[in-house]
C-alpha cells in the first residue's frame, strides 16, 4: 500500500456507523473515519479501493491561490502585490500597494497569512465595536479563525468569531458580516426582529450577503495549502 495519499488523515470516531472517506472542505486532504472496532488496515484497504474517487474529487476542486511572491491579492477595496525582500529578517510590511515579505520563499504563504489574520482581527474588531456601540450591546471578544463553512458566528457570551479571509473581501462585505454578528448579540436568530435591527446598522444588508454567496468560494481559494498529489 505504498501509493496511499501522503496527506491522508485518519480519524477514529466511536460514534461513526461505518467507514467514511471524504475530502477536507478547506484544504482538500483525504480524511478517513474509522468506526469503533474497525482495524486500521481495513480502512487503508478501503482508501486503496477508492484512489480514483479521491483523484476525481480533487480534480474538481478549484485551484488554490497560495500567497507567493508576484501574486496579486485583494485586500479590502485595494489590491496588493506580494513582493519578496532580500533582507531575511524584515517583518512583513506594507509599502504603498506592495506587501513586502522577508525570509525564505517557502515561508511566504504562512507569513502573508499571519499578517492578513492580524489585519483581519484589527478591522473586524473595530467594525464590531462600532456597531455594538450603536445598539448598546457589549462585545466581550473578537477572534479570527479558519472556519471552513461560515463567515462569522456569535456565541452566547458575546464572543464574535470571523473567518480571516474577510479581509480580502471589499470593505462593505467585511462591515456587513461584523454588523450581522453584532445583531446576533441581541437576536440569536434570523427572524423579523433580527432583520429590523440589522437594517438600523446598514443601508443595504442584502448587498454583503449577495456578494458573499457569489464570490465566497473564490475567496476561500486564497492561502489554501497545496495538496501534494
Ligand atoms: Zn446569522
Amino acid at each position: 500500500m505504498n501509493d496511499l495519499p501522503s496527506d491522508l488523515k485518519i480519524i477514529r470516531n466511536p460514534r461513526a456507523r461505518r467507514l467514511r472517506l471524504r475530502l477536507d472542505r478547506r484544504e482538500g486532504f483525504p480524511v478517513l473515519t474509522l468506526p469503533k472496532g474497525v482495524p486500521e488496515r481495513t480502512g487503508l484497504a478501503f482508501v486503496q479501493e477508492n484512489l480514483d474517487w479521491i483523484r476525481d474529487r480533487r480534480a474538481e476542486r478549484p485551484d488554490p491561490i497560495p500567497f507567493l511572491p508576484g501574486t496579486r491579492i485583494p485586500f479590502g477595496d485595494r489590491e496588493l502585490l506580494i513582493v519578496r525582500t532580500p533582507d531575511g529578517r524584515g517583518n512583513t510590511r506594507l509599502n504603498d500597494d506592495c506587501l513586502l515579505v522577508g525570509g525564505d520563499e517557502t515561508h511566504c504563504n504562512r507569513r502573508v497569512t499571519d499578517w492578513l489574520k492580524v489585519r483581519a482581527r484589527e478591522r473586524l474588531k473595530q467594525r464590531s465595536l462600532f456597531h455594538a456601540d450603536r445598539i448598546g450591546e457589549t462585545v466581550s471578544r473578537v477572534r479570527v479563525a479558519d472556519q471552513s463553512s461560515r463567515w462569522g458566528s456569535c456565541s452566547g457570551r458575546g464572543v464574535l468569531s470571523f473567518n480571516w479571509r474577510l479581509i480580502l473581501a471589499p470593505d462593505h462585505v467585511l462591515d456587513y458580516v461584523a454588523a450581522h454578528e453584532v445583531a446576533h448579540l441581541r437576536e440569536m436568530n434570523h427572524g423579523p426582529r433580527f432583520h429590523a435591527l440589522l437594517a438600523t446598522l446598514l443601508a443595504d444588508p442584502r448587498q454583503g450577503d449577495r456578494w458573499l454567496s457569489r464570490n465566497g468560494p473564490q475567496l476561500r481559494r486564497y492561502g489554501m495549502v497545496l495538496a501534494d498529489s
